[in-house]
């Protein structure tokens, strides 16, 4: 570890809640029930299963290191050009390549307490300073939010990049357009403004709005999207951030040539064609989020606000009892002790069989 630069030895590589791998080996597929990483049990389009088959006779060929196939659908899908188009191994991998690119020793980071956790390791691994702004209070409407206006207060003269993330994990919250146009107004030109809508899609509250149509007018917005949540396509690792043509030429400069592979680019397009899939999609997860975030209540604890595919729910004190018991009854939830909210777990949204294994076990854990 010594060998690494100064800036990569403090890092500590992602932790993913569990094994899954060992636990998967302990559980009859059939029992485990898995709510930890925020996946979406309604599944891809049918038509991602046909433009799987038809990328495995090409699998000696190398993608396309473009991805232009996908840009032009996206592009037309956006109402965006193809020059503001970047595609990522996962949003993941483009929000550590901001940092990278642009973040440094003297180029910081702002984010929010409890603000999505790659951004601070983005923020480490690009050896930048980084500040995290203070939350939205507990007894807020979003509870433990992004303040906007404290985070426009965190932006001081050597500040590079903003990373914001609407809705926002953990803690499902989110803000309204209005809210980001003033803050944005209130953004220096030279600071770039990550808007992180990996769970956009999802979102129905009417003060909401996407950041994509308001890049065309700031040069300093960068908007990332991603294929793993509403388009089910976590295993395959898509996702693409829309930005000015000048940002995204620097990025393509970092970009490794064939970072989405053949079956993602393929597999991204045909998920993207089928807009009724997606839709069926959002409104599975809404029904249950909303059922499932009753009986939660209804069982007596705080469960947070969310327009996501998850809920964020304290337990108290009782919540790594309560975690352990479940892990060894086959409900895995994501513990939430790394982002200093050890009272909480992240529970995803499951279809109804997993919703109501995850009750009846939380019922046994709790009694
Ligand atoms: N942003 C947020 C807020 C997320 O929750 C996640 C995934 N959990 C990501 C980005 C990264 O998703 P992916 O790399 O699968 O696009």
């Amino acid at each position: 570890a010594g060998l690494a630069q100064p800036a990569i030895r403090g890092l500590k590589a992602y932790d993913p809640g569990h094994d899954l791998v060992a636990l998967r080996r302990g559980f009859a597929p059939d029992v485990l029930v898995e709510l930890g990483s925020n996946e979406n049990p309604h599944g891809p389009s049918p038509r991602v299963r046909e433009a799987l088959l038809a990328v495995a006779g090409e699998l000696h060929r190398y993608p396309d290191p473009r991805g232009g196939d996908l840009k032009r659908a996206l592009a037309a899908k956006h109402g965006v050009a193809e020059p503001q188009l970047l595609l990522g191994n996962g949003s993941h991998e483009l929000l550590m390549q901001f940092g990278q690119a642009f973040a440094g020793p003297d180029a910081g980071i702002v984010m929010s307490q409890f603000g999505f956790a790659v951004y601070a390791i983005a923020a480490m691994a690009a050896g930048a300073p980084l500040v995290q702004a203070p939350c939205l209070p507990r007894d807020h409407p979003m509870p433990r939010g992004h303040d906007l206006d404290a985070i426009a207060a965190a932006i001081g003269p050597d500040t590079r990049l903003v990373y914001v993330a609407n809705p926002n994990n953990p803690t499902g919250t989110w803000f309204g357009a209005e809210a980001f146009a003033a803050f944005l107004a209130r953004v220096p030109r030279e600071v770039l403004v990550v808007v992180d809508e990996a769970y956009a899609e999802f979102v129905d509250a009417p003060e909401y709005a996407s950041a994509l149509p308001l890049v065309a007018a700031h040069p300093n917005l960068i908007v990332t999207r991603t294929f793993s949540k509403a388009y089910a396509l976590a295993g395959l690792r898509a996702g693409f951030a829309v930005a000015h043509p000048g940002l995204v030429a620097v990025m393509e400069r970092l970009r490794e040539s064939f970072n989405l592979n053949m079956a993602a680019l393929a597999c991204a397009e045909a998920a993207l064609g089928d807009e009724a899939h997606l839709h069926d999609g959002i409104r599975f997860n809404r029904e249950r989020r909303e059922a499932l975030a009753d009986a939660l209540r209804h069982r007596g604890v705080f469960v947070f606000p969310s327009q996501t595919n998850f809920l964020l729910v304290e337990f108290g004190e009782a919540t790594d009892a309560i975690e352990a018991r479940l892990r060894a009854a086959g409900v895995v939830l994501r513990p939430m002790g790394g982002y200093g909210l050890g009272d909480c777990l992240r529970i995803t949204v499951g279809d109804d069989d997993e919703n109501a294994r995850l009750l009846q076990a939380l019922d046994g854990a709790r009694a």
